[in-house]
């Protein structure tokens, strides 16, 4: 494990540059619960506070420049103020924000996603990634009578009381903080990448749907096997068991049609959320005919039994619509994933590099356009430059990977150096150009130099 930091320079340095940050930060802490709005956010010594953003960039409370890799936790794909959706954000706000009624937006909206997504035969509108799970695992549950969802260790699937099991490690732990154990029995969980454990469970008869994040837990931390996700799709059809891909951040990233495109594995049901919103708030399911239909209103006798309820006040609001037409008509130009991918590579293969060449331990990892990077543990194929499965790091150490250890040291030493990440990595959007990638690279050797100085390599 990481030795404590011999000098404290790092984080003597951190809270002088970001005294505004400070500053905002106590403040909150009045106001706030935590002082923060989401726990991914949270930061030691504080996190850091933005006044305004644009492309690749945003800046801080200074106007310092900062180039982000968050990018609205993988919802930006175009970048900050995507010029398109700016113009049609305005003129959707002009027309009126919320109907309480029907508008053409989210009828173009669902036929953009139909026109992209594989699996989308029909489609329904929530609120967020968290709800389009929600929706997804009713419907599963409604189609086939059976109550259990069967997930994955270190599968995040948003912050509902089913999704929660296994999410972080220990995966094993039985008990999850104010979450009703009656509620857990109803959620198995296997480790990913094992098919003879989940063919076992399955063999339960029990299960109402496989639940996966097709790229591997959070955004490929722990990576799938290549052909995890073709013998999920049959074991669930063998099954009588619904396939959902959780495409929250694969979706319109992994490929214009998402995961399911790229590896052309076609699930019953997505989840979708953050691209699939155009960076406002928003997310969707889409699916077969057959299992959507339990949302539809029918007059045929026991139908009253088995159509699922659904509401939500914000569902498609207009403002919302505008901006995912937009965003996903550019996005459906494969040249945007591309881009990102290619960046995405660089900045994997760069950081393998550099540790290689300065003796330190770690590596960068992942797939499409994201990227993580730890740099507690060396994996044995770390050589091979752009790596998608680090070999030899246990799967709880790859998911702990986005705090623990010396990231978080890390992710402070590089916002020094005018450089974002994200839960220890991050993803790219087409307003990340080679410049940025080439600042991010010097700002990551920078970064070591701080580490190595303050004696967390010692
Ligand atoms: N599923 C996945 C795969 C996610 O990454 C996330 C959020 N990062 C969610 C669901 C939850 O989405 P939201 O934050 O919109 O509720």
């Amino acid at each position: 494990m990481v030795q404590a930091a011999a000098t404290g320079q790092l984080i003597a340095e951190f809270e002088a540059h970001f005294a505004s940050s400070k500053a905002m930060y106590d403040r909150a802490g009045e106001s706030i619960a935590g002082g923060i709005v989401h726990d991914g956010r949270l930061q030691k010594p504080f996190p850091i506070y933005i006044s305004h953003a644009d492309g690749a960039y945003k800046y801080d409370l200074d106007g310092r420049r900062i180039i982000d890799y968050a990018m609205g936790h993988g919802s930006l794909i175009l970048g900050h103020g995507d010029p398109e959706v700016r113009v049609a954000l305005h003129a959707q706000i002009d027309k009126g924000t919320h109907f309480g009624s029907g508008h053409e937006g989210e009828i173009r909206w669902a036929e953009q996603i139909g026109a992209m997504v594989p699996s989308a035969e029909r489609v329904r509108f929530v609120a967020s990634g968290t709800e389009a799970n929600l929706l997804a695992m009713r419907l599963a549950r409604s189609h086939t009578g059976r109550n259990t969802i069967l997930k994955f260790e270190g599968h995040f699937h948003g912050w509902s009381d089913y999704v929660m099991k296994s999410e972080r490690p220990p995966f094993e732990s039985p008990t999850v903080a104010a979450v009703p154990d009656d509620v857990l029995r109803t959620v198995a969980t296997v480790p990913a990448n094992n098919i003879e454990m989940l063919a076992e469970r399955m063999s339960q008869g029990d299960v109402a749907a496989i639940l996966v994040e097709p790229s591997g837990g959070s955004w490929g931390s722990i990576p799938l096997d290549a052909d995890f996700l073709t013998a999920l799709r049959e074991i669930a059809t063998m099954a009588g068991a619904v396939l959902i891909f959780d495409e929250v951040i694969t979706g319109f990233r992994w490929a214009p049609g998402g995961a399911q495109q790229r590896f052309g594995v076609t699930p019953d049901v997505t989840s979708m959320a953050k691209i699939v919103a155009g960076g406002l708030p928003g997310g969707a399911i889409a699916g077969r005919e057959e299992i959507m239909a339990y949302l539809e209103f029918r007059s045929e006798p026991g139908w009253a039994k088995r159509k699922i309820i659904h509401q939500g006040t914000f569902n498609a609001n207009p403002l919302t619509a505008a901006a995912g037409v937009t965003c996903l008509t550019k996005c459906a130009n494969p040249a945007v994933q591309e881009h990102c991918d290619r960046l995405a590579a660089q900045i994997r293969t760069a950081v393998n590099v550099t540790l290689d060449k300065r003796g330190l331990p770690g590596c960068a990892w992942g797939a499409s356009s994201v990227f993580h990077i730890i740099l507690d543990e060396t994996p044995t194929n770390r050589a091979s430059g752009d790596l998608h499965h680090p070999v030899g790091i246990a799967p709880e150490r790859l998911k702990a990977s986005a705090k623990a250890g010396r990231s978080a040291p890390l992710a402070l030493a590089m916002q020094l150096e005018g450089v974002d990440l994200f839960a220890g990595g991050g993803m790219l959007s087409v307003r990340h150009t080679d410049e940025d990638v080439g600042f991010t690279l010097s700002a990551f050797g920078c970064a070591l130099d701080r580490l190595e100085a303050d004696g967390y390599f010692a």
